[in-house]
C-alpha cells in the first residue's frame, strides 16, 4: 500500500536528504525539490559535530555509518576558551576518543546525495507555493508551474520556509546577535601564527557583548565567526560592509578595541568571502495543529541559535523519525501526528538550551561559558571512568 503513495520534500538540506534516504531504504518514493542549481552551487558552511543520539543515529539507521567514518574527523573535537585580551581560561584537547566527530557540511551533503538515486532530486527547483487539492493531496508549485502532486509534502526548506504558513503563522525573529563570518584558507602553511591557536578543532573567545568562534574544517580551512550584540537598527544599517572585504576587515578591527593582536590576526588572515549572518529563532516551543498531508522538519519547524550545535543534528533526527513513522504506520496522518508531537517536545528542549547559548554574547559571558565547559569536562570524566 505504501508503494503507491508519494512524498514531496521541499529542501535538500541535511534534514530533507536524511528523510529521503531513510524513506528510500524503506521502499517509499520521495522527490526532493532543491533551489540550488547543483550540489556545489554555494558553499554549504563549515564543520559540524554530529551527536551520538541524533545526527550519528540518523546516519547509522540510514545505513551510512561506513561512508561517514571514511570522511569524519575524530581528532578535531578540542576546544579552548580565551578572553578578548588573549588569556587562556580553559582547554580541552579531545583526542580520537571523543563522541562528537566532525564532518564538513559539503561532505555530509555529498554522502547523503550519493545514497539516493539522482532522479529523486530536482535541482534548480524553487518552490513558491504548496496548494491543497480536493482529494486531500497537495500540489507543489514553482514560478513556472506545477512541480508535482503528493500525498504528503514536507517543508524541509529552512528558517524562511515557504511551507510553514500552511500550518503556522509564526516567523523567525532576530535574536539580537549578529555573526560576521570569515574564512581562512590553508591555515597551517599560510598562517602558522593563527594555526598555533587552533591545535585541535576550535577556539572560542569571550568578550563583552562580543565573541569569536573559529573552527577547523578539513584541508586546513578555518571558518571564523565574530559575534556582536546589535540593535535592529544596527542590523538594518549593516554593522560592517561585507561587500567590500578590505573595508570590512578594518571596520571589524575598529569594533574590537582592546582585543589581543593574536586574536585580531584571524581577521588579517581571512580571504575575501565574508558574510553577515543575523541569528534568528522561532519561539521556543513552536508547534501547530496537525494538518493532514503537510508537515515540517528541521529549521523550518524550529530554527534556533546555533550555539549548542543542535540544528543539523535535530534536522537529521527529525528526518529519521518522520521516515520511521511513515514506514511503520499505514495511516500516514496518524504517523505524522505522532512524529510531530515527539518533535515538538524534543525541539522545545533543544531550543531552550540554544537560547541560553545567546549568553555567549553578553556582559557576563565568560562566567556562562566557563560553567558550560566545566559541565563538559565533568561529563567527559564520567564517560572516561565508565570506559575503563
Ligand atoms: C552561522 C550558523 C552556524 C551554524 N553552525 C551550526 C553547527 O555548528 N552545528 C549545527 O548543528 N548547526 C549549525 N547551524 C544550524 C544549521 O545550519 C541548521 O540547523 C541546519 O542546516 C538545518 O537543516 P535543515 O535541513 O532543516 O535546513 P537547511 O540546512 O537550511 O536546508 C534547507 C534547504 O532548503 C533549500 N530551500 C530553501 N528554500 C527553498 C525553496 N523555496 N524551494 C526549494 N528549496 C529551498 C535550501 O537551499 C537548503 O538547501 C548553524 C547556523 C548558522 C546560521
Amino acid at each position: 500500500m505504501h508503494m503507491t503513495r508519494t512524498v514531496g520534500i521541499v529542501g535538500g538540506g541535511p534534514g530533507g536528504l536524511t528523510l529521503a534516504r531513510v524513506l528510500a531504504t524503506r521502499g517509499i518514493a520521495a522527490t526532493v525539490f532543491e533551489l540550488d542549481e547543483h550540489p556545489l552551487a554555494r558553499p554549504q558552511g563549515g564543520s559540524l559535530d554530529l551527536h551520538g543520539d541524533s545526527g550519528l543515529r540518523a546516519l547509522r539507521e540510514a545505513g551510512l555509518e561506513a561512508e561517514f567514518k571514511a570522511v569524519a574527523r575524530y581528532d578535531d573535537q578540542g576546544d579552548a576558551i580565551y578572553d578578548a585580551q588573549g588569556t587562556l581560561h580553559f582547554q580541552h584537547n579531545e583526542e580520537s576518543g571523543g563522541d562528537r566527530p566532525e564532518i564538513d557540511r559539503t561532505q555530509l551533503r555529498s554522502l547523503l546525495l550519493a545514497s539516493l538515486p539522482s532522479e529523486r532530486i530536482r535541482w534548480g527547483s524553487k518552490v513558491s507555493a504548496v496548494e491543497p487539492l480536493p482529494d486531500g493531496r497537495y500540489r507543489v508549485v514553482g514560478p513556472e508551474g506545477t512541480l508535482g502532486e503528493f500525498d504528503l509534502v514536507v517543508g524541509a526548506d529552512g528558517a524562511w520556509s515557504r511551507i510553514r504558513p500552511l500550518v503556522s503563522q509564526e516567523t523567525p525573529a532576530f535574536t539580537g546577535v549578529l555573526f560576521i563570518e570569515l574564512q581562512i584558507d590553508d591555515v597551517d602553511t599560510r598562517h602558522p601564527e593563527v594555526a598555533k591557536l587552533l591545535p585541535h578543532g576550535k577556539i572560542s573567545v569571550v568578550g563583552n557583548n562580543q565573541g569569536l568562534i573559529a573552527q577547523r574544517s578539513s584541508h586546513g580551512h578555518v571558518r571564523v565567526y565574530f559575534m556582536f550584540r546589535v540593535s535592529e537598527e544596527q542590523l538594518r544599517q549593516g554593522l560592517v560592509d561585507v561587500s567590500s572585504p578590505a573595508r570590512a576587515r578594518e571596520q571589524l578591527k575598529a569594533l574590537l578595541p582592546g582585543w589581543a593582536p593574536s586574536l585580531l590576526a584571524f581577521i588579517d588572515a581571512s580571504n575575501d568571502t565574508l558574510a553577515a549572518r543575523p541569528i534568528v529563532a522561532l519561539p521556543v516551543g513552536h508547534r501547530w495543529t496537525h494538518r493532514p498531508g503537510v508537515t515540517l522538519l528541521g529549521d523550518a519547524a524550529h530554527v534556533m541559535p546555533p550555539f549548542s550545535g543542535e540544528g543539523v543534528n535535530m534536522a537529521m533526527l527529525d528526518g529519521l523519525e518522520l521516515a520511521l513513522a511513515l514506514s511503520s504506520d499505514s495511516d500516514w496522518s496518524r504517523a505524522v501526528k505522532g512524529y510531530e508531537e515527539a518533535m515538538f517536545e524534543r525541539a522545545a528542549g533543544a531550543a531552550e538550551g540554544a537560547m541560553q547559548g545567546l549568553d555567549f554574547v553578553s556582559e557576563h559571558a565568560l562566567e556562562h561559558v566557563m560553567e558550560h565547559f566545566r559541565e563538559i569536562q565533568q561529563q567527559a570524566a564520567g564517560a572516561g571512568a565508565g570506559a575503563h
